[in-house]
């Protein structure tokens, strides 16, 4: 499976990197975890055909992980030449879907008929974009990955996701609290491939953060959504010192892709 980190920005759209989203190519399906970055535009760079993604999952409600959606899903169920699209979008239970697509398409019956019927109501058939809520536990099995999600202590309804393709186990963190207290504890007891961790909210070099580091059995750590003003090139590479007995650690960045 191939993983391409669209983007690895935190809460804030730099010159180089945009914020939080990461394609995940399974076969000839595509997925996105997280869809903060301008999808359209990347997806496309990418050479993704948009009949090609499949689902979207959103570890949480902050926007700088879901605003590439409003785009999307506008641009999806607006234009003919999108027939034949289907997606499905996986959020959690304060995601505002409903809020979004009122922002988009309107609420009044005045404006559905100016856009010519009920396909942009929520959840209609006919609808390219749908929508579902999940919280924890097994959320998704299309027999070609399977996704987990536990609960963090991030926001309200914020999760790491677990995902399992091709006999391989990834975990994406989300977002976790500054002390890592949320940090899943399935990453520790039977072992991930790839732990994707979020760099935006734990000092990744201090002594605390580093030892829960240590406890996790992977094979490789690649830091996404950093915070540069948190933590630091010079962290980055201390954690990495620090960690060199545990795993190999990267900072991944916008456009960089890895199979495993
Ligand atoms: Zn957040």
């Amino acid at each position: 499976m191939k993983i391409t980190f669209l983007g690895t920005s935190h809460g804030i759209t730099e010159k180089d990197r945009f914020t939080s989203s990461t394609l995940l190519t399974v076969g000839n399906k595509n997925y996105l975890i997280d869809a903060g970055a301008p999808i359209m535009k990347l997806l496309q760079e990418e050479d993704v055909p948009f009949n090609t993604l499949s689902d979207v999952f959103i570890t949480h409600s902050h926007a700088d992980h879901y605003l590439g959606l409003v785009e999307f899903v506008n641009q999806m169920e607006s234009f003919k030449q999108f027939e034949g699209v289907k997606v499905k979008i996986h959020g959690p239970e304060l995601f505002p879907y409903e809020a979004m697509r009122t922002f988009l398409f309107g609420g009044g019956d005045l404006h559905s008929f100016k856009l010519g019927g009920n396909r942009h109501e929520t959840n209609d058939s006919t609808q390219r974009i749908s929508f579902e809520n999940y919280f924890e536990g097994e959320i998704f099995d299309d027999g070609n990955i399977k996704v987990t999600a536990y609960k963090t202590k991030h926001f309200a309804d914020s999760h790491s996701l677990l995902v399992e393709a091709e006999g391989k186990r990834i975990l994406f963190t989300g977002d976790l609290r500054h002390d890592l207290i949320d940090f899943p504890k399935e990453a520790v007891k039977n072992g991930v491939d790839l732990l994707i961790m979020e760099g935006a909210h734990a000092r990744l070099a201090s002594e605390p953060i580093l030892n829960v580091l240590r406890s996790v059995d992977t094979k490789r750590m690649l830091i996404n959504h950093i915070y540069y003003g948190m933590n630091p090139d010079g962290d980055i590479e201390k954690a990495k010192l620090a960690l060199e007995d545990c795993y190999p650690i990267d900072a991944a960045y916008d456009g960089l892709s890895v199979e495993i």
